[in-house]
């Protein structure tokens, strides 16, 4: 099958065509199981398969996920599905699948904002910030002091105007805010999450979203027998013009540090989320199995993200934070002009899913590059 064809335009055909998978899985492994979660309050369904060689579980479990951040699941599902296409379910495919690891795929955890475009869900909430969030009430240390400071700057509250013209004043404020308070203020502000600005970019919520919740259940259920868990989180936006960065958020050191060195260590392309250069992101999926799950077991959780337009220099960063601080804001207070508004909503869907051939492929060859080896890896481990 031509790798371009995985690549599809709505919700609805991704979710049909993972589904069309069902039979032939479900025929070639001794156990299969399709549950489609339902997600309360709005957060649509979502499908997870869950399969493996033998009829008793395994001792490792591959985990791949897609869609945390709604529009950024036309590329995951994409993965996704080639994986099952040709690597589980090819009787002639030259890759050799470990016959010790089960396999654990979430399609779309934000069903809502993949529908829509978008890359928070129905609460306004970027899921990857809201994950470390428990029961109890708001810990003081998710107070983003800096955030506060520029909020105006980060979510005006008035009606978009002109594309032209608002990124233009866009910029001038931009370039106003890094002089006054520094490019690294301005990032930590903006990427560390918030927990208090619902109608704000980057807003982690309250408590924990409806599907956090499903998922810790469901997953305090299924991921029981398993020592070794691989965690592979799909998603797109961030790093270099058609790269792919490998993000983890362990410490130095630690465990978890030291098992993702041994799986992905020498592919070059590890970024720790930890180290003091790099922006930490608080409440993320792939921490979430280290705070539910018993600590015996070896995780080996990953974010992979396939670089766009490139956001790691001046412009693409404005044009990045442009696009971000737009679409939030035209969502709560409105446009003058639809058309202008339609820029807006079709550049930012660009940016998390470019509809390039060349990005496509790109981001294909990476990801097919890295995920089949590293799974032999971690099953020889
Ligand atoms: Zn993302």
């Amino acid at each position: 099958m031509d790798v371009l064809s995985y690549y599809l335009e709505t919700y609805e055909a991704c979710r049909k065509a993972f589904l069309s998978y069902k039979k032939q899985l479900k025929s070639k492994f001794a156990r299969f199981d399709h549950e489609c979660l339902e997600i309360p309050k709005g957060g649509g369904e979502l499908d997870v398969y869950y399969l493996g060689e033998k009829k008793k579980p395994a001792k490792r479990l591959v985990i791949m996920s897609s869609g945390i951040h709604g529009v950024e699941g036309f590329a995951g599902s994409a993965f996704q599905r080639r994986w099952i296409e040709e690597f589980l379910l090819d009787d002639k495919s030259t890759y050799k699948l470990p016959k010790n690891s089960d396999f654990l795929i979430l399609h779309g955890i934000n069903a809502h904002g993949f529908k829509n475009f978008l890359r928070v869900n129905e609460k306004n909430v970027d899921l990857n910030r809201n994950f470390a969030l428990k029961r109890e009430k708001l810990h003081k240390k998710f107070k983003n002091k800096k955030y506060r400071k520029i909020q105006s700057f980060l979510n005006p509250g008035s009606e978009f105007g002109n594309f032209f013209f608002e990124y233009v004043f866009f910029i001038i404020r931009f370039l106003g805010v890094v002089i006054r308070f520094g490019a690294k203020y301005v990032l930590d502000a903006a990427v560390n999450g918030q927990y208090e600005f619902p109608k704000g970019i980057y807003y982690g919520g309250r408590k924990p979203e409806p599907v956090v919740r499903v998922l810790r259940k469901y997953f305090k259920k299924v991921l029981k027998p398993y020592d070794r868990i691989l965690i592979l989180d799909f998603h797109t936006g961030y790093g270099e013009k058609n790269g792919i960065s490998l993000m983890q958020n362990a410490e130095k050191g630690s465990r978890e540090d030291k098992n993702l060195k041994k799986v992905f260590g020498d592919f070059g392309l590890l970024l720790n989320e930890g180290e003091e250069d790099f922006y930490r992101t608080s409440g993320d999926f792939t921490d979430f199995f280290g705070k539910i799950l018993a600590k015996e077991k070896d995780l080996f959780p990953i974010t992979v993200e396939l670089g766009t337009f490139g956001n790691l220099n001046v412009m693409g960063a404005i044009r990045g934070s442009f696009l971000m601080i737009s679409e939030n804001r035209i969502r709560f207070y409105g446009s003058k002009s639809e058309s202008e508004a339609d820029k807006v909503r079709e550049e930012f869907k660009q940016m998390f899913y470019p509809n390039r051939e060349d990005w496509r492929l790109a981001a294909m060859d990476h990801v097919f590059g890295i995920v089949p080896e590293a799974i032999t890896r971690f099953s020889k481990l």
